[in-house]
């Protein structure tokens, strides 16, 4: 009888909190809805928090919102994210057991580069979603998210070529975490070298993450 209640006590604790990460996630999405904190959002229909599974042991980040992006609101709609859709089911995972999210949660115009600025405002956001999800892997789509991941683990790179599908173990928010830099899925819409290489990267990720806790959600 103790037993039964014990575990149903725990069992209503760990409720709440998946319950308590899940509105966390709503709450900051709307906090981004409304952000002012750089010129970007002038020009864009929608904000594109980030979204997916707020338990997922995957995290992917990529740069910023395209048209498509701008115009749902959710990140990696376009030609991309059906490549990114494809990447993950090679390993077994759709996209509502990951959490998506970009560096800039705002389209730049004309899909320049984010500019340093507008990183150093935006990337607080990320942050926190890192600290909520608090993921076990968390994957780079690209140079500008590797650059700023690595640069918590002190690591510099000329080209992102040079260190795709290298896992560097760290400490992120108090957090271990797995972080794994690769090619941006834009790149490799029409380069099939580039192609070959994100296979070869989601093969790496696949066996990190079985690795990390063997399951593509924690529950
Ligand atoms: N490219 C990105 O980096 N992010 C998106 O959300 C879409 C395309």
């Amino acid at each position: 009888m103790r037993k039964t209640v014990i575990r149903g006590c725990l069992y209503s604790v760990n409720m709440e909190r998946e319950t308590e990460r899940e509105a966390a996630v709503e709450r900051l999405a709307a906090v981004i809805g409304e952000c002012r904190k750089c010129p970007l959002w002038e020009n864009t229909h929608h904000a594109v928090p980030g979204d997916g599974n707020p338990r997922a042991d995957l995290m992917l980040i990529g740069e910023a919102p395209g048209k498509q992006e701008d115009l749902t609101g959710r990140p990696f709609v376009g030609r991309a994210g059906r490549l990114l859709e494809g990447l993950l089911s090679g390993i077994g995972l759709t996209r509502d057991d990951v959490f998506i999210a970009n560096i800039v949660k705002h389209r730049p115009p004309g899909n320049r580069d984010p500019r340093d600025e507008e990183i150093l405002a935006c990337t607080p956001y990320l942050e926190e979603q890192i600290r909520i999800v608090a993921p076990k892997v968390i994957v780079m789509l690209g140079r500008h998210s590797s650059r700023y991941a690595l640069s918590f683990l002190s690591v510099e790179f000329d080209r992102i070529t040079e260190i795709r599908g290298t896992v560097y173990p760290g400490l992120l928010f108090g957090h271990p975490v797995r972080l794994i830099p690769t090619l941006h899925p834009a790149a490799a819409l029409y380069n099939p070298a580039y192609l070959e290489a994100l296979k070869e990267d989601f093969q790496i990720i696949g066996h990190e993450l079985a690795g990390a806790g063997g399951a593509a959600t924690q529950n």
